[in-house]
């Protein structure tokens, strides 16, 4: 499947997790009425969209949905916890299946260990947590064990922010940034000027930005293939989602074409 340049980064469960917003909020406007609860609001799902809008027929590609199959999980399957911030591992960038090998929550805040792989399987052996028996592995990649040691926590807020506000102050107009995406990647963008404060509240590109936050207006670099070519747009980044890792260069350009060297990427990896 062809990837479109704004799902950079993204994959299909974005656009299938939209639909039961999408319903609730047409509900909403028609002034339906629609019960809480998991079981309930399943119940209202399935009977208003039974099938995919558009036919699968109708669509490109092998991630068109074919059937839909509405589904819930009871809330006693849950256990709250809070999750200390630990460092991250190498190549965590890599890993999208993260399974918590300790059953006992005490435990489990302590650091580690941590089942990974690259991509989530969801195959009869590793329904049952028999990872070694995958039927996919050729595909997802095998399970490891890493350990993922717990950040030590300094003087709270405070230091925090003044750590932010002096890498902000060190932002100047060309830089070359990487920052965090939500899986745990990170994508490139070069600066456009100095970082300042954003004076109101505002939505930019479905990003929320609120007074007081450092921003700094970048350009994105896209991945095409072997190399990044630099995007047009100019957007305000927030600040606190680039990543600290010291000064980042290219490796070499040539004709719009920018290349970065594998270590470059590593030294990225281990910071995300
Ligand atoms: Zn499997």
């Amino acid at each position: 499947m062809k990837k479109h340049e704004t799902m950079h980064g993204k994959n299909v469960g974005d656009a299938v997790s939209n639909i039961p917003p999408t319903i609730y909020k047409a509900a909403t406007l028609a002034s339906k009425l629609v019960d809480a609860g998991s079981r309930l609001v399943v119940l209202f799902l399935a009977d208003t969209h039974r099938e995919p809008t558009v036919p699968k027929d109708k669509k490109h590609g092998w991630w068109a949905v074919d059937r839909i199959f509405w589904g819930h999980l009871e809330h006693d399957r849950f256990q709250s916890g809070v999750v200390p911030e630990a460092k991250g591992f190498k190549s965590s960038m890599r890993c999208h299946h993260f399974v918590g090998a300790c059953e006992d929550k005490a435990l489990a805040e302590k650091p580690g260990p941590l089942l990974v792989r690259d991509g989530h399987c969801a195959c009869p052996p590793c329904r049952e947590k028999n990872y070694s028996k995958c039927e996919q592995k050729r595909n997802v990649g095998p399970m490891r064990k890493v350990y993922t040691p717990l950040v030590q926590q300094v003087r709270g807020a405070q230091t925090m922010t003044g750590q932010l506000e002096e890498f902000a102050a060190t932002l100047h107009a060309r830089q070359l940034l990487a920052v965090r995406t939500p899986e745990n990647s990170f994508w490139l963008a070069r600066t456009m000027g100095r970082a300042y404060e954003a004076e109101k509240d505002f939505i930019h590109s479905g990003n929320e930005i609120e007074a007081g936050w450092l921003v700094v207006d970048i350009k994105w670099y896209d991945k095409r293939g072997g190399h990044y070519v630099l995007l047009g747009a100019v957007l305000p980044l927030i600040i606190n989602t680039a990543i600290r890792v010291g000064a980042l260069g290219w490796e070499r350009t040539d004709n719009g074409k920018y290349y970065i060297r594998n270590d470059t990427i590593e030294r990225i990896e281990a910071s995300t």
